[in-house]
């Protein structure tokens, strides 16, 4: 059972940022002094990648902990809501 209205959850869950996260930062940061050039966010692309190398037809996308998990059991970020 949610603690919340479900106007209220959808409101609380729409502050959840899902752009410019540290981790895609840190990755944006890392490929630009790379020397790649990329498209943030391009629609136009299949599942909207991070980040979009339309010349190379290459795409990179930055799961996070939350929303995509992963098998790491120590991490507390990539947990399932208590309700
Ligand atoms: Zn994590």
């Amino acid at each position: 059972m949610d603690t919340l209205s479900p106007s209220g959850r959808s409101e609380r869950m729409a502050r959840v940022r899902n752009r410019d996260s540290k981790p895609e930062m840190l990755v944006r940061r890392i490929v630009h002094a790379m020397g790649f050039r990329y498209r943030l966010y391009d629609r136009r692309r299949p599942g909207t990648p991070d980040l979009a190398f339309s010349a190379r037809r290459k795409a990179i996308f930055v799961h996070g902990c939350f929303w995509h998990r992963h098998p790491d059991p120590n991490c507390r970020l990539a947990r399932m809501p208590k309700s």
